[in-house]
């Protein structure tokens, strides 16, 4: 079985997150996608809401599955034995960042990193930018999938 691990804080689930789940689903036969907790760094939606955004979202696609994790994802790949960690690139900077971890995991433990560039429509948006525009008063609403909104705001 073909299984990859989306890691990420997803806090919240975007349009450029599910932008790269859904054009990869093809390629494998399982994705988890798969919230770090990550103690030292304060979220906007508790976990209980990120993972309900992601399972509600995918409630109709058997492939994703969502989980929560802590300590390297590498370890949590072996844990779930996934062989592949899906990653999203927007841009420069977010290349050179994704390409020592990628290095780094694949040394510690020969798990491949696959990416994915994201749409031009979807490139801009990031969880803080959709945090920001919601801590504004703004309208977030173009910038997240549609049960973001429908349950808690
Ligand atoms: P992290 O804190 O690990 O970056 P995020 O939830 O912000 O967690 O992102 C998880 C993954 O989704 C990362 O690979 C990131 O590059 C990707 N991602 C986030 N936003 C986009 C986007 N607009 N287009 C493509 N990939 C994205």
């Amino acid at each position: 079985m073909k299984r990859a691990v989306f890691p990420g804080s997803f806090d919240p689930l975007t349009l450029g997150h599910c932008d790269i789940i859904d054009r990869s689903i093809n390629l494998f036969d399982e994705i988890i996608v798969a919230i770090g907790i990550n103690s030292s760094k304060k979220s906007m939606f508790s976990l209980k809401e990120r993972k309900k955004f992601i399972s509600t979202h995918y409630i109709n696609e058997s492939k994703i599955k969502v989980m929560e994790y802590e300590g390297l994802t590498v370890d949590f790949c072996k844990k779930v034995n996934a062989d592949f960690i899906l990653r999203g690139l927007r841009n420069p900077a977010d290349f050179e960042f994704e390409k020592a971890i990628a290095q780094t995991n694949h040394k510690l433990t020969e798990i491949d990193t696959v990416f994915f560039l994201t749409t031009a429509k979807n490139s801009y948006i990031s969880s803080s930018i959709v945090r920001e525009v919601i801590v504004n008063n703004g309208d977030y609403t173009k910038l997240v999938p549609a049960c973001v909104r429908k349950d808690y705001f």
